[in-house]
């Protein structure tokens, strides 16, 4: 049946591949009415149609499982919904290690899906064997078998999810280029096509690698870029059963997968092949890249060691097609910053079909809510830096990118391609102090320093790393005498005008409306009561406020305060991230330190804690703060870029005989983690809300009148608390935690850790997270359980607390 297509509708959404049908598909669920769907071709001849078809359960993090391990749930019901056939069939994985150390990611994952609840087994060789008759198991250590996941046909899923959206009165319309959009007061007002232009209220653009460009057209960065992407299907092969579960060999960087009695083998090399979208011709359907044997040759020799028969199969086909990739390997999912109610969700990062459907419901939330509804701050487009859709740093991050997927996950692994991209004023100082780099937002940050005489370099592990006891030195100077960070990388904005304070009092929950020099720490809230953002505003004057948050945070934030200001408000919100560096001193003899470099009074009476002051400091003026996110007495000191490598140095000088040390990254999370510190986007996040994540200390219900948020969370506060963020330190000194492991109390999972780091100064690795009980996390329920952390499928003794271990009357901040 041939259709008009309207000239106005609620929602657009933009391509027709697994991403926008699935979204269409939602949306129409939840009950909106006037949803329709643009492809320029026809469904799924973008990416989606080559697909190998591969549905995995569990990710490498919590956010990214949560998104995928419902797809095999719905691509399982889908059929008797909708009488289109999907192909998806619960065949099983079987990722498999080659070392020791591949084997304790796979058991950590293994955890991952027990606190998820979704079976995993863990295998010998031998048991290997058994449900893959056909591998030579002599080349790995262990693995997992995975009975839940499986494999579908994602063209067929595609037109299911398609068909599903149609009957919940979705339209769907193909051969209907988009070729822009039009804004108005900083929205989306129409999407213009090939057959006119639509006006609606929301858009959402799911063009998959053709998403940045057209992104680009209304100025909304959208950092993704394609690479070519492979795998070779044989001819039949005896032995080869359709029961067969799927292979990933993460260490081989391939992964196997049953076709009708063939072996489809795929690729996740380590440095792929970028490709330019404008070197695809403008009618890319269903097209094909060159075969490249040459580069396929590595994947395929480590596919034949592991299954012998390969060497003689004969390749039937040889799929080289286009897929889009992003700077952190993670999805581009949410409302772009720059335009409201335009939505974007592209850069799957080969995980498109089996992210599909959870990608879908969650986007088909937000759009339908205009909020998160779940924690999606991973994933979130606002993440990015603006720089980021930068072709040539997309080029060369892209060629690291596709191998990511089955690279080791390290902890604290760094990207180690497209930098540097932004430095602090200190690098090359910094540099010359034996410095370890680490990248955040593009930012080159000081994460460690190497001892004299040794090389500033990761030496990845899941135990201690090689940094270990050099952080350690960095964390103890910090508690006992004094250590110096370079926090640059902080993004500042200055709110400034008339109705500055009127409008921060409505975004924030702690009360702001504080006298000239003080400072606050406070959250911002979504109408759900979830942390939106965790900040500190500070009074510089009667009309002029610091917002100060940390670096990868940038965009983000900016955006929550510039969307939900009141548009008649008469003030101006600047970033002046790059106008100001920061040097922090903390610890015990950061007063003394200070007074030897400035004439200015530090003393608790003169300088109070939680005020801010313009000091004097060598030739320098400063905004200095006192606050501190390590738990020691300390000033954050704001200078012009300009004068920080000078401050920097006077301040290393002077600073010697008391035992200053250059702190990094590392120390300032295992000092903030020992002294209980929440770090956003691990700790707390908009699906959490400040009574269950103790920060209840920060809302001013009394104090002030309404803002963003506050009726949520009065009628959050009335009910019981089910869900707390807990403190533990583990028993022995020896177990490291990093973040997700399964928090047992009593033999029984309650929760999963959000962040684990080693707590040196009370001798033992520590971490936080969630503790759950539907009939209430009472302190009773805290202290009265006992507990273990499972580490690598290894339960550990810990101990829990609602106090953090270390100063937990912050003593030491106020002296
Ligand atoms: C070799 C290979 C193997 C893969 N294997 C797997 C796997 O096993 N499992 C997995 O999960 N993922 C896999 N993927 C990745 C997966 O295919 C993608 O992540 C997924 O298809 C992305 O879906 P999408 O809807 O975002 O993009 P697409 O399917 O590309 O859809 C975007 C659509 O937008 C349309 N479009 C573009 N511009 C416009 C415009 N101006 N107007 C209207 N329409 C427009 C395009 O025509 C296209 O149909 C694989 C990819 C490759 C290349």
């Amino acid at each position: 049946m041939s259709q008009t297509l309207p000239s106005q509708a609620e929602i657009v959404i933009v391509g027709g591949g697994a991403i926008g049908c699935s979204i269409a598909y939602h949306l129409a669920k939840l009950g909106h009415r006037d949803v329709i769907l643009l492809e320029r071709g026809t469904l799924t001849c973008g990416t989606s149609w080559h697909a190998a078809g591969l549905v995995m359960q569990l990710r490498a993090t919590h956010t990214m499982t949560e998104l995928c391990r419902y797809s095999a749930d719905l691509y399982e019901t889908l059929e008797a919904e909708t009488g289109q056939a999907t192909g998806f069939r619960r065949s099983g994985s079987l990722p498999v290690a080659r070392t020791e150390a591949r084997f304790t990611e796979l058991k950590r994952l293994a955890s991952l899906g027990r606190y998820f609840d979704v079976p995993v087994d863990i295998l010998t060789p031998a048991e290997v064997a058994r449900h893959y008759p056909l591998m030579d198991v002599g080349r790995i250590v262990g693995g997992l078998f995975i009975p839940g996941d499986g494999q579908t046909n994602p063209i067929d899923t595609t037109m299911a999810l398609a068909k599903g959206a149609r009957m919940n009165g979705a339209r769907i319309f193909e051969r209907t280029a988009v070729t822009g959009f039009e804004t108005a007061d900083g929205a989306i007002k129409k999407v213009r096509t090939v057959q006119g232009d639509i006006s609606c209220d929301k858009a959402v653009l799911c063009g998959g690698l053709w998403s940045r460009d057209l992104a680009a057209t209304i100025g909304v960065h959208v950092p993704l870029y394609a690479s070519e992407h492979m795998y070779v299907t044989t001819a039949p092969i005896d032995g080869v059963q359709p029961n067969l579960p799927v292979i990933r060999d993460t260490d081989g960087y391939v992964y196997i997968k049953e076709d009708a009695g063939k072996l489809l083998v795929g690729a996740f090399e380590p440095v792929c092949k970028p490709l330019a979208v404008e070197s695809l011709p403008a009618q890319f359907e269903f097209g094909e890249l060159p075969e490249d044997w040459d580069h396929f040759a590595l994947p395929m020799s480590k596919a034949m060691e592991l299954v012998p028969v390969l060497e003689k199969a004969q390749i039937r086909h040889f799929l080289n097609g286009p897929e889009s990739f992003t700077p952190d390997n993670k999805f581009i999912l949410g409302e772009a910053p720059e335009v409201r109610n335009f939505f974007v969700a592209a850069g799957f990062n080969s995980q498109g079909i089996l992210s599909a459907a959870g990608v879908g419901r969650a986007m088909a939330d937000w759009i339908s809510s205009g909020e998160q509804q779940m924690d999606l701050s991973e994933v979130d487009i606002a993440r990015f830096a603006r720089f980021q859709v930068n072709r040539r740093y997309l080029r060369e991050r892209t060629a690291e990118s596709l191998g990511l997927l089955y690279a080791m996950h390290w902890p604290h692994r760094q990207v180690e391609s497209a930098r540097p991209a932004r430095q602090t004023p200190l690098h090359e100082r910094l540099k010359t102090r034996n410095a370890c780099f680490g990248e955040t937002a593009g930012w080159e940050r000081a994460n460690w320093y190497a001892s004299a005489g040794t090389t500033p370099a990761y030496e990845y592990a899941y135990g201690r790393q090689n940094w270990f006891a050099a952080v350690g030195e960095e964390h103890m100077a910090v508690r006992e005498r004094v250590g110096l960070f370079d926090l640059s990388s902080f993004a500042k904005f200055e709110v400034a005008g008339p109705d500055a304070e009127r409008e921060l009092q409505r975004l924030c929950g702690n009360n702001i409306a504080v006298p000239v020099g003080r400072i606050v720490y406070t959250q911002m809230f979504n109408t759900r009561g979830g942390i939106q953002a965790d900040v500190t505003v500070s009074r510089l004057a009667e009309d002029r406020f610091w917002v100060v948050t940390a670096a990868a945070n940038q965009v983000r934030d900016l955006t929550w305060i510039r969307r939900n200001i009141a548009r008649d408000a008469r003030l101006t919100v600047t970033d002046v991230t790059s106008g100001y560096g920061v040097l922090s001193l903390m610890g015990p003899r950061s007063r003394d330190l200070l007074a030897r470099l400035s004439p200015n009074d530090f003393s608790n009476e003169a300088f109070p804690f939680g005020t801010l002051q313009q000091v004097e400091i060598g030739f320098a003026l400063a905004q200095a703060f006192r606050v501190t996110y390590v738990g020691e007495l300390g000033w954050e000191l704001y200078l012009p870029s300009e004068f920080v490598g000078p401050v920097f140095d006077l301040i290393e000088a002077e600073g010697r005989d008391l035992g200053l040390r250059l702190a990094g990254y590392h120390a300032l999370d295992s000092l903030r983690s020992e002294k209980g510190y929440r770090h956003w986007g691990h700790d707390i996040s908009p699906a959490d809300s400040p009574w269950e994540s103790g920060l209840g200390f920060a809302v001013a219900l009394k104090a002030k009148g309404d803002f963003i948020g506050r009726a949520a969370l009065e009628a959050l506060k009335a009910k019981p608390l089910t869900r707390r963020l807990v403190h533990f330190r583990m028993q022995e000194p020896g177990p490291i935690l990093f973040h997700d492991e399964p928090i047992y109390r009593d033999g029984r999972i309650v929760g999963r850790l959000t962040s684990g780091s080693y707590g040196y100064a009370i001798g033992s690795a520590v971490g936080m997270g969630y503790v759950e009980c539907a009939d209430g996390v009472t302190p009773d329920f805290v202290t009265g359980g006992s507990y273990e952390i499972e580490i690598a499928a290894e339960r550990h003794p810990a101990i829990a607390s609602l106090q953090p271990f270390y100063d937990p009357k912050s003593a030491r901040i106020k002296v």
